[in-house]
């Protein structure tokens, strides 16, 4: 949701992990003790908030990312999200929305539509109140 590249694979086995983050310069952020301790140092931050909005906060403190938030990415995939022309998603939005909104962004990678008012407004807000916590 703050633009940040993220990988997330709940079913994936600590070695496939290890290896992803390895391979591709990621920090593993777990609250597993034992895959923490047995990751290079700098390699993983031990989650220990309890609350997802907590948990963020201390991310967001712990690497200094306040001043880093891009647009938002896809909520479902982590692909960009990229302004697209109204007359070229008419079918694909609920027509109540159609009619009252004006700007319109997909997902370059699943093709989800985004829209303000609902999902955008929320991500928005939330980022904002993030900052303010942080900051
Ligand atoms: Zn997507």
């Amino acid at each position: 949701m703050l633009g940040f590249d993220t990988f997330y694979n709940n079913r994936a086995g600590d070695d496939v992990l290890k290896q992803l983050c390895l391979k591709e310069h990621r920090v593993l952020l777990t609250k597993d003790v034992a895959l923490h301790k047995s990751m290079p140092v700098g390699g993983s931050r031990l989650v220990e908030a309890i609350y997802p909005r907590r948990q963020l906060e201390d991310i967001v403190a712990a690497f200094q990312l306040q001043g880093f938030a891009l647009p938002p990415r896809c909520s479902l995939c982590n692909g960009e999200l990229a302004q697209i022309d109204k007359a070229l998603i008419k079918d694909l939005v609920p027509p109540y929305v159609f009619r009252t909104q004006t700007i319109f962004q997909r997902c370059q990678s699943c093709q989800k539509i985004y829209w303000p008012g609902t999902h955008l407004d929320k991500i928005n807000l939330f980022i904002e109140n993030i900052r303010k916590v942080s900051g």
